[in-house]
């Protein structure tokens, strides 16, 4: 095990003999992952890293099986959630750490966004027969195995299985993306409502890849997020692969001038998004010190119980 921890992993900020690494955004088959909760936490422990944050989309379906793989291999785990939500009519994603999962609120919203999911597929599916392309819900279904939040990358294995592209990647690009023939709108939570549900479920919210290429980063400008840090935001996903350097760079420096965590992470899919390996990049120790603090605070707020992470 020592060796393990110690061996140098994929290039990353607090990639460094010895250093403890930390994983904060990765995806299991509860979402849109590959990997089961358990396969992603050995996988995770077997690769070095630390601490594993598992953040499906918009499900809390893996914590309890990710608790018991993490504490079998004496790993950390931060139970969380990426939230799908919309801020000045643009998609942004919410990543939720240690909320309570009976919190009514929040659990009313996942409900609905995951309803949203499930009642678009139809429509897409009568979309892409528009164009030709013979899929029904049951060549979703089959790929989809143990998911709890069915969605458009269900919809892209199908495709790829009927031989009708070679990945997820092309099956966006030509089908699935915003301009694609299958695109069909669905529906979000509000980004500054989303952030106030998980402080009221005594948790932490960080947003994923908030300048990344592929979304339209308009409404996340220094005001926009300055606004969301005065509704409760805690941190921004500045090291992601979404973001070049120049990006890193702008971003951490409006972070450092908000006083706001700083996180990074691969946003791991397993087999399901390439150049996302585990650790590819991580969060510095001091700043998920911080962004627990935070937790801890918010919880007692609150009144729940302090949020614990799994040893
Ligand atoms: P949905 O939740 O059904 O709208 O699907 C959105 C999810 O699809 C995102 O959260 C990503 O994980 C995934 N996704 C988006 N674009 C791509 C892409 N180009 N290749 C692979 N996965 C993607
Ligand atoms: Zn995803
Ligand atoms: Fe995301
Ligand atoms: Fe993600």
């Amino acid at each position: 095990m020592a060796a393990a921890r110690t061996r140098l992993g994929p290039a990353g900020p607090a990639t460094r003999l010895g250093a403890v690494r930390i994983d904060l955004h990765t995806h299991s088959d509860r979402s849109d992952g590959t990997e089961s909760p358990t396969d992603l936490v050995r996988r995770a422990h077997a690769e070095g890293l630390d601490v594993l944050g598992l953040t499906d989309h918009d499900t809390m379906e893996g914590w309890d099986e990710a608790v018991t793989a993490a504490e079998e291999v004496g790993l950390s785990l931060v139970r969380g959630i990426e939230v799908s939500c919309t801020f000045g009519g643009y998609g942004v994603h919410l990543l939720a750490y240690l909320p309570d999962p009976g919190y009514g609120p929040l659990d009313h919203e996942l409900r609905r966004i995951l309803d949203g999911r499930s009642s678009r597929l139809p429509a897409t599916l009568a979309r892409l027969r528009e164009v030709g392309i013979g899929i029904d819900v049951e060549d979703v279904r089959r790929v989809a195995g143990a998911t709890a939040a069915m969605g458009r990358p269900h919809i892209a294995d199908a495709l790829v299985d009927l031989g009708v592209v070679v990945d997820r990647n092309q099956a966006f690009e030509r089908y699935l993306g915003p301009r694609g023939p299958g695109y069909v709108h669905r529906y979000a939570a509000d980004l500054e409502d989303m952030i106030e549900a998980v402080t009221g479920a005594g948790g932490v919210s960080v947003i994923a890849h908030p300048w990344a290429s592929r979304h339209d980063h308009r409404a996340l400008d220094a005001a926009g997020i300055a606004r969301l840090q005065r509704v409760g935001l805690a941190g921004l996903e500045v090291d992601h692969e979404d973001h070049d350097a120049r990006t890193r760079a702008e971003l951490r420096a409006l972070a450092r001038d908000l006083g706001l965590v700083v996180t990074g992470s691969s946003d791991h899919h397993g087999a399901g998004k390439v150049d996302h390996d585990l650790g590819c990049n991580t969060t510095a120790p001091e700043e998920l010190e911080r962004l627990l603090e935070l937790a801890a605070r918010s919880a007692v707020a609150a009144d729940r119980a302090v949020p614990a992470v799994v040893r």
